[in-house]
């Protein structure tokens, strides 16, 4: 049985609206995609009015214009953001009544090569600005989804061997296989899919470890986790009551570090595309919980910068555990995208942490919040530690551990 692309985009439309978003009659969508995604935004348009949505306004961003400010922007171009865009855009989803739905697909080298001093002073700008946004996203104000679209210059960036229509339908088929959306039901299969990930957060919270212990080469480091943390993992109810997937596709099981309790080396293991720019082979040395030392192989300069966006950018506000032999690992294709790569390894998330990962941040002060261990920032950028060779430790708050992932996998 084979199914045509066009069967496939739509059945990827329709699991991203009802799995991905679980998008509600009465609700409006906005969603942000590249220009060569047209073909699935119209796709999940048509599903998203066909779900009962009032309004779908979708912002489409060309990768080519982005281009043209590094090359023909004046100086100044470099401290703006579209800060009333982003403003409007919190005040749509400040009630809930509005669902977020972004299409990634860039090229996750776009920018490689243009001055990091421009393009740390415009991250910091667009991170500014975001923030009404995003923080409105990781306190889950309003259902919301992030999945990924096959781009010609994306495409070309993960097969660069092969002719861009063969390295378009391979990066396609990647994407329908780890979305699953290639299976005869993939709502059915996200609902399974969900299930076991809830398991494994109910087990990972019923432990109350104090701390992980990672080892693998180049990487030795305690992790503290924050007293009341929360473990969570596929999908979130939102607080306008809606049950979403956030990042399709998932494998993960996260929870938030604290934000002075991580001691030790770590050394990356994929690359990681931050802001259009490629970093690979970061190593780095922790002292209570932040970077003292940080150097990588590719993007050091960015990398740098982007851990001195704040005192949060150098310290931890995400720990993610994902067995290695997750369908993206299995599918050996680095993706160059976070989307993808974070959930083929275990990872950390240097910058902001997300408040559903402790107990009661609804009712605490900002100041509650950091003191208990939370970390905060204008950045939250992931970057991959796992691999086939890491074992990991749970530690208990009297110190006795426990072998909790052996050469990548789960224990039990
Ligand atoms: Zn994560
Ligand atoms: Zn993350």
């Amino acid at each position: 049985m084979s199914q045509s692309h066009a069967q496939l985009i739509d059945k990827y439309a329709e699991l991203t609206i009802k799995a991905g978003l679980n998008l509600q009659a009465g609700q409006q969508l906005l969603i942000t995609a590249p220009i060569e995604a047209v073909d699935l935004v119209r796709r999940v348009t048509h599903h998203a009015y066909q779900a009962g949505a009032t309004l779908v306004t979708t912002l489409f961003n060309d990768e080519q214009a982005a281009l043209m400010r590094y090359q023909l922007g004046q100086d100044a171009s470099f401290d703006a953001a579209p800060g009333w865009l982003f403003n409007g855009m919190a005040e749509a989803f400040r009630d809930g009544k509005c669902a977020r739905l972004a299409i990634i697909g860039e090229d996750p080298a776009l920018l490689s090569g243009q001055d990091p001093e421009k393009l740390s002073r415009a991250n910091r700008a667009r991170s500014r600005a975001y923030k009404p946004v995003i923080e409105l996203i990781t306190t889950f104000t309003t259902n919301w989804c992030i999945i990924s679209a096959a781009t010609p210059s994306h495409a070309r960036n993960v097969f660069p061997g092969l002719p861009e229509e063969q390295a378009m339908a391979a990066l396609w088929q990647a994407i329908f296989k780890c979305t699953r959306a290639d299976q005869p039901d993939p709502v059915a299969a996200w609902a399974a899919h969900s299930a076991a990930l809830h398991a494994r957060v109910k087990r990972m919270n019923e432990k109350r470890y104090a701390a992980l212990k990672y080892k693998g080469p180049g990487t030795d480091f305690t992790l503290g986790l924050v007293d009341d943390h929360v473990w969570a993992g596929g999908g979130s109810v939102s607080r306008n009551g809606i049950l979403c997937n956030p990042n399709i596709p998932t494998e993960e099981v996260f929870s938030m570090p604290h934000r002075e309790r991580v001691d030790g080396v770590v050394r990356s293991t994929k690359p990681l595309s931050y802001q259009g720019s490629l970093i690979d082979g970061i190593e780095v040395t922790f002292e209570k919980g932040r970077i003292v030392k940080g150097t990588a192989a590719k993007g050091a300069d960015v990398f740098r910068k982007m851990i001195e966006t704040d005192d949060g950018a150098a310290r931890l506000g995400e720990v993610a555990l994902v067995p290695h032999s997750s369908p993206i690992s299995a599918s050996g294709i680095v993706f160059n995208e976070t989307l993808y790569d974070e959930n083929a390894a275990s990872h950390i998330a240097v910058g902001q942490a997300y408040a559903q990962n402790m107990a009661g941040t609804a009712e605490m002060s900002a100041e509650e919040k950091l003191a208990k261990g939370m970390n905060t920032s204008l950045v939250h950028v992931d970057w991959m530690i796992g691999s086939g060779e890491l074992n990991v430790d749970g530690v208990f708050k009297d110190g006795k551990t426990e072998p909790l992932m052996r050469k990548g996998e789960w224990v039990d």
